[in-house]
């Protein structure tokens, strides 16, 4: 009988050691369901592997217009300080106050100081601008409306705008509102602008909407051999919108030779186009760019839209 009591009790030790072996593993880890085969569920099925979450899609960058509400404060009422922090420069030999037309060849951010430049101006005009020339009285506040009204659409539309201006009482010069074109002004970065648009009326008898028409040779530096047709094509996709979409009429065909000369288009870094927009010395067409704004600023976003649609197909869908 004792012998039966010792051979039990050797045989519940040993049962006992098992079982706080078991436990041990089971509390290391070293025993799992899995180690049976047993998933969570119970079946011999491999364990379900964890959904990897979607990599969410980037969306496309999206495009960059600088959008430039023609002219501004006038000369007359702007201080020295003004005038200088709007970019404008001061030379006595040239009279005072202006900007230059052109970069030197080849380059940009290097003022060409009257030489080594292609030399373009109008008719009788040098390399200097003076800044009376673009002293306005009520085309700035014509244009900032538009301008504003474009850039609500635009940024519905998913585009980042940006303003050369946004009031009446600041005119930078036009050298100044091209460094809207680079990433936060850096003009020594790489221009990220994908369109820079100027938003004008026009004044001295006539009626309607046109683009005034890049032609000939530009010569900064960094520009797109396609430079002339492209700002071309955007002139003619917005002009063609505001014709259409609202009571404005064309100018002539809608294109504008008269001024291919213009300091923006020797100076820009990216596809510029230029719209003069009715002629506010009409009061016909004054009343239209009064009463009609929004839907103005609707067809310079529509016409932006279809131009980059048509050249890359990634812009957004009309609104
Ligand atoms: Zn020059």
């Amino acid at each position: 009988m004792k012998k039966y009591l010792i051979a039990l009790i050797v045989f519940l030790t040993a049962v006992l050691l098992f079982v706080m072996m078991v436990f041990f593993l089971v509390l290391n880890g070293t025993i799992t369901k899995e180690t049976f085969g047993i998933n969570a569920r119970g079946t011999d099925a491999p364990a379900a592997v964890t959904a990897e979450p979607e990599p969410a899609e980037t969306p496309p960058p999206s495009k960059v217009v600088v959008l430039d509400p023609g002219h501004g404060k006038s000369s007359g009422q702007m201080s020295d300080e003004e005038k200088t922090s709007g970019g404008w420069l001061y030379s006595a030999a040239r009279g005072g106050w202006g900007e230059w037309r052109h970069w030197k060849t080849g380059t940009t951010w290097a003022d060409c100081e009257g030489s080594g430049c292609s030399g373009r101006a109008p008719s009788g005009g040098s390399c200097w601008y003076p800044i009376g020339n673009g002293d306005r009285d009520v085309e700035p506040d014509i244009n900032l409306n538009n301008t504003l009204s474009a850039q609500k659409y635009l940024e519905e539309l998913g585009y980042e705008v940006r303003l050369t201006r946004t009031s009446n009482d600041e005119n930078p010069s036009m050298t100044e509102r091209l460094r809207y074109c680079y990433p936060n002004g850096d003009t020594s970065a790489s221009p990220d602008a994908d369109a820079f648009v100027c938003i004008h009326s026009n004044a001295g008898g006539g009626r309607g909407s046109c683009y005034i028409s890049l032609s000939g040779l530009y010569d900064q530096g960094g520009i797109s051999d396609t430079y002339v047709n492209d700002g071309n094509t955007l002139g003619k996709y917005i002009n063609d919108r505001i014709v259409s979409d609202t009571s404005m009429g064309s100018f002539g065909n809608g294109s504008y030779d008269g001024f291919p000369t213009t300091i923006l288009f020797c100076k820009s870094p990216v596809t510029i186009a230029y719209l003069e927009i009715g002629f506010f010395d009409n009061q016909a067409d004054l009343s239209i760019l009064q009463s009609e704004s929004d839907l103005i600023g609707k067809a310079i976003a529509d016409g932006i839209n279809d131009y980059f649609t048509a050249i890359d197909g990634t812009a957004a869908e009309s609104v």
